[in-house]
C-alpha cells in the first residue's frame, strides 16, 4: 500500500533537487503536484486542500538558511503535514484505571474485526494483560465459531453464546446486548483486566446496525470504542467513518489490511476527517501481522 503515492512525491521531491533557490512558481508547480498525487492515492478532497494550503505557506516563508536545501526543506514540511494529517504523536491505548478495561470494537462487516479481536488479545496477552474475549457478534453465522478460533490461537478465554464454541463462560441467548454486559460482567467478576468485545457488521452502513452498537456501547460504556475500517475500500472509508462516528460514535481506530495494493489515501484520510488516532494497523491474516501506528513512521515510510 501507498507504493504509488510514495515514487509520486519523491519524484516530484527529486525534480527540486537541482534548484538553489525556490521561486513562488516552483513552489506552486510543487503543490500542485503533490495535490494531484494525493488525490490519485484517495485522499479525501477535504483533507487535499487543507494539506497543500499549509505546505505552500510554510515553504514560502520558510528561512532559506541551516543545514537543508529548498528541496530538503519541502520534504520536511510534507513529512510534518503528513505525520499531522496522520494524528501527530503516537496514541497508547487508553487503559482504565479500574480494570478491566472495556473495548468495544465496530466497524462493517468484512473490515476485520473478529480478527483483530485476536491480534489485539495476543498483543495484550504478550503485555502481561489478562484479556478475555467476547462474543457479540451474532449477525453473522459463523462469527461467534470464527472468535472461539481466534480465541484459542491468542492463548485467551472467550465469553460466547453457543455451547458449540470451546469456551469457559456460556452465555444462553441470542441478545447481543445481553451478551455483552454479562460478557463484561464475567470479565469483572474473573478479575480480566481487558475485555475485548466483539460486534455486529453489515455490508453497508444501516439505522438498524448503528443502533445495535450504540445500545451495546450504552450497556457496556466502553473505555475505547475502536472503529475497524478496510483500508482496501478506497473513497467509502471517509463516509463510512463518519457515519459510525455520528450513529455510535469512537475513540480510536484501526486500519486493517494495510498489507493489500488499494492506494491508500482513503485511510490516510479517516484520522484527519474523523479527528480520532489511528491506535493500530492490521497488515495480513496471521494474528502476528499487526502493529502500534505510529503516524511519523508511516509518513517517513511513504516519503522514504
Ligand atoms: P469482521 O466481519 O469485521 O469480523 O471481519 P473478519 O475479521 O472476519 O475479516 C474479514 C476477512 O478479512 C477475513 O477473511 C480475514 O482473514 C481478512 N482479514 C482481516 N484482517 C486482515 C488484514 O489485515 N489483512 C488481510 N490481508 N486480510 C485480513
Amino acid at each position: 500500500m501507498f507504493a504509488s503515492l510514495s515514487d509520486r512525491l519523491t519524484s516530484t521531491f527529486k525534480n527540486l533537487r537541482t534548484k538553489g533557490r525556490l521561486s513562488e512558481a516552483d513552489i506552486d508547480a510543487t503543490v500542485r503536484e503533490i495535490r494531484r498525487a494525493l488525490l490519485d492515492a484517495d485522499v479525501a478532497v477535504s483533507v487535499v486542500r487543507a494539506f497543500t494550503a499549509s505546505v505552500r505557506e510554510r515553504a514560502l516563508s520558510a528561512e532559506v538558511s541551516g543545514a537543508l536545501n529548498p528541496a530538503q526543506q519541502v520534504v520536511k514540511i510534507v513529512n510534518e503535514e503528513l505525520v499531522g494529517i496522520l494524528g501527530g504523536a503516537t496514541r497508547q491505548l487508553r487503559l482504565a484505571k479500574n480494570p478491566p478495561t472495556v473495548i468495544m470494537l465496530a466497524g462493517l462487516q468484512g473490515a476485520g474485526k473478529t480478527t483483530l479481536a485476536g491480534k489485539l488479545a495476543l498483543h495484550l496477552r504478550s503485555q502481561g494483560h489478562t484479556p478475555l474475549l467476547v462474543a457479540a457478534d451474532l449477525q453473522r453465522p459463523n462469527a461467534v465459531t470464527q472468535l472461539g478460533v481466534v480465541a484459542e490461537r491468542a492463548g485467551v478465554p472467550v465469553f460466547a453464546p453457543h455451547p458449540g464454541v470451546a469456551s469457559e463462560y456460556e452465555a444462553p441467548t441470542g441478545d447481543p446486548v445481553w451478551v455483552a454486559r454479562e460478557g463484561v460482567a464475567t470479565a469483572r467478576s474473573r478479575h480480566h483486566d481487558v475485555v475485548i468485545v466483539d460486534t455486529a457488521g453489515r455490508l453497508g452502513v444501516d439505522a438498524e446496525l448503528m443502533q445495535q452498537a450504540a445500545d451495546i456501547r450504552d450497556a457496556i460504556e466502553p473505555d475505547e470504542t475502536i472503529f475497524v475500517i478496510d483500508a482496501m475500500i478506497g473513497q467509502d472509508a471517509v463516509a463510512t467513518a463518519q457515519a459510525f462516528l455520528d450513529g455510535v460514535g469512537f475513540s480510536g481506530v484501526v486500519l486493517s489490511k494495510l498489507d493489500g495494493d488499494a492506494r491508500g489515501g482513503a485511510a490516510l484520510s479517516v484520522a484527519s476527517v474523523t479527528g480520532r488516532p489511528i491506535l493500530f494497523a492490521s497488515t495480513g491474516e496471521k494474528l502476528t501481522d499487526f502493529e502500534v501506528f505510529h503516524p511519523d513512521r508511516m509518513a517517513s515510510r511513504i516519503l522514504d
